[in-house]
C-alpha cells in the first residue's frame, strides 16, 4: 500500500478528465497500485455526473467540499478497480504476475521494456523518453541501480515522480512501489536507492498544469505544487 499520495485537487482534475496526458498517466499508474486514491476517484467520478457538472464554481460553498471529503471518508476500500478507458480488473491477479508496470503504463509502453531507448545519465543510472505528444511535459523511465545516490540537485519546474520498483529515500522521507513524490524549483534534494534492488521510476517534469474544462478553471487557482 503506498504511503505518499496525489492531492484531492489532481484527483479531482484526473476524474474530470481535466489533466494533461503526461499526468493523467501517472494519476491513472497510481491509481492502478493505490486503493484510497482509487476510491477517492471513483467516488469524485460519481459525483462528477450529479453534482458537479451542476455547480458553478463562483456559487460553491466551502461546506460543499468539506461535504465532499467527508463522503470519501467514509468510502474507502473498494476492491474492484475502475480504468477511466474501461474495463475493470482486480489487484491481485497483476501483483501475481509481478509485473512492475501499473497496466495504464504497460499499455503505453508495450512488453518490452529493454526496447525503450534507454540512455546513460551518471552513476549508471539509465533513463528512457516516453513520447506522449502532450504539450510541453517530459516524460520518463528512470533506473537507478541499488544503493546509488543521484546527484543532489533542484528542479527547473515542477517534477512528480511514481516509484514503480524499488524504492528511494530522501529529505522527504521513504518513497516504495507505488508511492508519487511531488517537486517543485524550491525542493532541493538527493535520492538515494534503497539497497538491493534496482529503482524504477516514471517522472513527468515541466508538465503544463493549466486545467481545461468547466472543474480544472475551478481548480486551478489551488494547484499548489
Ligand atoms: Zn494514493
Amino acid at each position: 500500500m503506498p504511503e505518499h499520495h496525489l492531492s484531492e485537487e489532481i484527483l479531482m482534475a484526473y476524474a474530470a478528465g481535466s489533466l494533461p496526458e503526461a499526468l493523467s498517466l501517472v494519476v491513472a499508474s497510481h491509481i492502478t497500485l493505490c486503493p484510497v486514491c482509487r476510491s477517492k476517484v471513483e467516488t469524485y467520478e460519481a459525483l462528477g455526473g450529479s453534482l458537479m457538472e451542476d455547480i458553478s464554481p463562483a456559487s460553491l460553498p466551502e461546506s460543499a467540499l468539506s461535504n465532499i471529503f467527508a463522503v470519501l471518508d467514509s468510502d474507502e476500500g473498494a476492491e474492484e478497480k475502475t480504468v477511466p478507458w474501461g474495463g475493470t480488473f482486480t489487484p491481485s491477479q497483476q501483483e501475481r504476475e509481478r509485473d512492475p508496470l501499473p497496466r495504464p503504463l504497460r499499455d503505453y509502453l508495450g512488453e518490452n521494456l529493454s526496447a525503450l531507448p534507454w540512455r546513460p545519465v551518471i552513476r549508471g543510472v539509465e533513463e528512457a523518453e516516453i513520447t506522449l505528444g502532450s504539450n510541453g511535459a517530459r516524460t520518463r523511465l528512470m533506473r537507478i541501480p541499488a544503493g546509488v545516490a543521484m546527484p543532489r540537485h533542484t528542479h527547473g519546474g515542477e517534477e512528480i515522480t511514481l516509484v514503480l520498483e524499488g524504492g528511494y529515500s530522501d529529505a522527504g522521507g521513504h518513497f516504495g512501489r507505488g508511492d508519487v513524490q511531488l517537486a517543485d524549483p524550491s525542493v532541493d534534494h538527493q535520492p538515494v536507492a534503497d539497497d538491493g534492488e534496482d529503482c524504477l521510476c516514471l517522472v513527468v517534469s515541466d508538465a503544463p498544469l493549466k486545467l481545461t474544462g468547466p472543474i480544472g478553471r475551478w481548480l486551478n487557482p489551488f494547484i499548489s505544487y
